[in-house]
């Protein structure tokens, strides 16, 4: 269970404009915080041509999530571009199963204390407030890379694996290569800002595995 808010129309607004849309939506954390109202007003003001959407439970659920991309493909496949409401898990869920798509967050994943079940724990996502993934090809550069680097790849990387870990691929090659094949290279100039960590209520991030 993860708390999330709606990000800034200033960062969405630049990277779908007058792209056709398809949305997806994850209710399952609303209980937590997902903001529904806040969410349907961001969603009604777009101008952009919405082919389709979805409003599901639990988006984090792979198969369950596959289920639904798999009912909703043709749409998808009209779209240019997919928006995911959801924390960075179901964000990255919805990337990993679309690669040859353009797939953006419109959250901000909160770090709250507390018990979250099990989603926390064995997912991709640290919580950091301030999410990178519509920078970085739907993948997580703060949970992923050994050095949680934002402006990757550290210099250390060899054939495509971490220095710090060989067993474990190198996220920003991995980053690299999802934007590449997706013609978004362009993406990475963007990268250098610094992280706004006051997106999150915690002033850093939150260890690995603290639920
Ligand atoms: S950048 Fe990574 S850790 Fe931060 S909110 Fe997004 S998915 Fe989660
Ligand atoms: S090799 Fe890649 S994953 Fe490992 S620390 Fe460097 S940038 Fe991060």
């Amino acid at each position: 269970m993860l708390a999330v808010q709606i990000k800034a129309e200033a960062e969405i607004l630049p990277l779908i404009s007058s792209k056709r849309l398809f949305i997806f939506e994850c209710l399952g954390c609303r209980d937590v915080h997902y903001p529904v109202e806040e969410a349907a007003e961001f969603i009604d003001s777009l101008k952009n041509e919405i082919v389709g959407k979805a409003a599901l439970d639990y988006l984090c659920h792979r198969e369950f999530a596959h289920e639904y991309v798999k009912a909703y493909a043709g749409e998808i496949e009209r779209a240019e571009v997919v928006l995911v409401f959801s924390c960075g898990v179901g964000a990255q869920v919805v990337s990993s199963l679309l690669e040859d798509r353009i797939v953006y967050t419109c959250c901000d994943t909160l770090y709250v204390n507390g018990f979250q079940g099990l989603t926390a724990k064995e997912f991709n996502c640290d919580q950091c407030g301030e999410c990178y993934l519509n920078y970085t090809g739907g993948l997580c550069p703060v949970a992923l890379c050994s050095k949680n680097l934002l402006n990757g790849p550290c210099g250390g990387s060899q054939a495509g694996k971490c220095e710090v870990d060989p067993d474990m691929p190198c996220v920003w090659q991995q980053i690299f290569d999802r934007l590449a094949k997706l013609g978004q290279l362009h993406t990475l100039e963007r990268l250098g800002t610094p992280k706004n960590w006051n997106v999150s209520p915690t002033s850093s991030p939150p260890e690995k595995g603290l639920a």
